[in-house]
């Protein structure tokens, strides 16, 4: 069995606040180091459970930021981690394909516009505001191309809502429940770990009977983002490429979509992510 592992910070237990990787002060610092720890304990629980389910092959893909956010020494050492970026934009599950099992979603935050969504952004349109997707759902559209079934979620309580509505039958755990965008009530993390952990195992156990989440094409994709830039939602959105992208399916429709964004170079020669503060 082969498992994939997409991974986010802004869903893991204990973090309200966005990371800066331009602040230079002590105080962001130790910030910083607390929250990746804090994401490397919830990886590796979701690691460990997908092992002791009997996965031959467990990949991470470290997503966020710069893509170099997972204390990888602290891993479980039989699992494998793709980090670094190969665009100036996100990146999208690189080297998931059809040979994969099951994708599990660790870290997950609500998409953009959800009301008191904790460290909500992004969020993308699909058929003109038939179906709205955020970072987590998009990944599960994404594998169902592959027809790989998304089989768990952790993050918040609103981004987990959202993913079961589309996926009835995924596992969740909501390690926090949001407040406001920059408020939550959290698990301690021995918890949310307890939480991935079990979560992962049950949903490993129950993916033939999770479907692959598949978007019928043919699609029109759309992005929203802040009118205002670096996340804030306080005036509205702007789609960023208004006519949109229309493909045969999600996987197709997001990757040439990151191809026109005027800020997203695939494979980028520029170090972006790598330049630390
Ligand atoms: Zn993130």
């Amino acid at each position: 069995m082969k498992v994939y592992i997409q991974t986010d910070i802004e869903g893991v237990a204990g973090n309200v606040f966005f990371e800066s990787r331009k602040e230079v002060s002590y105080e962001n610092y130790e910030h910083r180091r607390r929250m990746y720890k804090l994401l490397t304990g919830e990886v590796n629980a979701a690691v460990k459970a997908a092992f002791d389910s009997g996965a031959s092959e467990v990949v991470i893909n470290d997503n966020h930021g710069s893509g170099y956010n997972i204390i990888f020494e602290e891993l479980d050492p039989r699992c494998e981690i793709i980090h670094g970026k190969n665009a100036s934009g996100p990146h999208w599950l690189p080297e998931l394909d059809k040979s994969f099992d099951a994708m599990v979603l660790v870290g997950m935050h609500p998409m953009a516009g959800t009301p008191k969504g904790l460290l909500q952004h992004s969020k993308w349109d699909v058929n003109d505001g038939k179906i709205f997707l955020s970072e987590a759902s998009m990944a599960a559209a994404i594998a169902g191309d592959h027809g790989v079934p998304t089989v768990f979620i952790s993050g918040d309580d609103m981004v987990t809502d959202e993913v079961k509505a589309k996926i009835p039958s995924i596992k969740a755990a909501a390690v926090k429940k949001s407040l406001s965008p920059y408020m939550g009530r959290c698990v301690m993390p021995e918890r949310s770990r307890e939480m991935i952990y079990d979560g992962v195992k049950k949903g490993l156990k129950a993916r033939r009977s999770i479907k692959p989440y598949k978007i019928k094409g043919p699609v029109k994709l759309q992005l929203l983002e802040s009118n205002k830039g670096n996340h804030d939602q306080s005036r509205g959105f702007y789609s960023v490429i208004p006519e949109g992208i229309v493909r045969k399916t999600i996987d197709e429709a997001i990757s040439d979509f990151l191809k026109k964004m005027t800020w997203c170079s695939i494979d980028t020669l520029h170090p972006d992510g790598f330049e630390y503060p």
